[in-house]
């Protein structure tokens, strides 16, 4: 592997895989051995080191924890049958992190420091990536404010991490959403593009009350009409209607700018879809659902892949769905499948080696 990067390593004395196997292991519960860190003080970054995963030291003034300076990624790693590794679409994802850490007032990370770090930190770990259907190596880089005053103001100093957890699904069986129509996740001007902590925390209580009511998670909705949609939880949606593909464009910046949605895109072209980002309304989605047009609608996402829906709530208006019958997701899931456990050529460049 090339890289530039000078990074201090110390590592585990024993690996902690001895005590734990990979077969059937649920999402996000585990983490590998070591994490990655850096420091930004007085206006640089320094101190990147991989060290032994373990508990972090700070005041309770934490500038992260009162005014939520806090934004995170989500990627994937996958082993190929001869044990290689693979990384899915990274660069995406330190675009991505950088455009969430401006609209924050945060620093940008280096691209040495997020992608050789990620890099050399999976290499070291190498043996955490599970090799089996439906399983990978989820990895969380993560910065936030370390300042310790109580001024609300950008903070001076950050810390960037790395963590890896080896994982399974995210969702093991198909999705019950509700369209909500009461809270609000993202308005334009807001911050709903960037993947920031806060708007997990916001999301939460609409996603409680959607589960007392016998769903999973709900389908976001504009804050003026409640009635354009937006996106599920940490997924896009998709829609199938009369044999067009259309999901929301993500052009006001309310919707999150999806590594998945982009790559689904793409494949869906590739498959002769038309693809329509554009604004689409629930009364829209009601009323293709009521003449039968509405053919399949599915999430997709890093953490849950491709995620079909088997039902849609709005208001009294309960709409079900017989998720065997959707060709497109099924398909689409494994053709993606087939890139990332690398059983077909990447034809896109979108799988970076170890
Ligand atoms: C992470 C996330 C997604 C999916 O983005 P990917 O890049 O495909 O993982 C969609 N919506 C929200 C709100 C998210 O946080």
């Amino acid at each position: 592997m090339e890289t530039t990067l000078d990074i201090n390593i110390t590592r585990v004395e024993s690996s902690k895989l001895n005590d734990l196997s990979l077969e059937n292991i649920p999402f996000g519960k585990y983490f590998s051995n070591h994490m990655l860190e850096a420091d930004y003080e007085n206006g640089e970054w320094k101190n990147v080191e991989i060290k032994p995963y373990q508990p972090l030291i700070f005041e309770p003034t934490l500038a992260a924890l009162h005014y939520g300076q806090s934004i995170f990624e989500g990627i994937k790693a996958y082993k190929d049958a001869d044990g290689e590794a693979y990384i899915f679409r990274p660069y995406d994802n330190f675009v991505r992190f950088n455009i969430s850490a401006e609209r924050l007032c945060m620093p940008t990370v280096p691209e040495e420091i997020f992608m050789d770090g990620m890099k050399q930190l999976i290499a070291l770990d190498k043996n955490w990536i599970p090799f089996r259907e439906n399983h990978s190596l989820y990895i969380r880089p993560l910065m936030f404010a370390t300042d310790t005053l109580l001024g609300v103001r950008p903070s001076d100093t950050y810390k960037f991490m790395v963590m890896l957890s080896p994982s399974g699904p995210y969702y093991t069986t198909p999705m019950k959403i509700a369209v909500e129509s009461k809270y609000t996740r993202a308005v334009k001007g807001g911050v709903g593009f960037s993947k920031n902590a806060g708007n997990y925390a916001n999301s939460m209580l609409a996603a409680k009350e959607a589960k007392e009511k016998g769903y999973d998670q709900v389908l976001w909705t504009d804050g003026f009409e409640h009635k354009w949609l937006q996106e599920v939880g940490m997924m896009n949606i998709m829609f199938i209607i009369d044999g067009v593909a259309v999901t929301p464009d993500i052009s006001e910046g309310t919707v999150l700018n999806g590594v998945t949605r982009n790559s689904i895109i793409v494949m869906l072209q590739e498959m002769g879809f038309t693809v329509e980002q554009r604004k689409i309304s629930i009364d829209e989605v009601v009323a293709a659902y009521k003449n039968g047009t509405l053919q399949e609608v599915f999430g997709c996402g890093t953490a849950a892949t491709i995620a079909p829906i088997a039902e849609l709530g709005y208001e009294d208006v309960r709409m079900p769905f017989d998720v065997d019958s959707f060709k497109t997701a099924i398909a689409l899931r494994k053709h993606f499948d087939d890139i990332r456990y690398s059983r077909v050529p990447d034809t896109h460049g979108w799988m970076v080696k170890i």
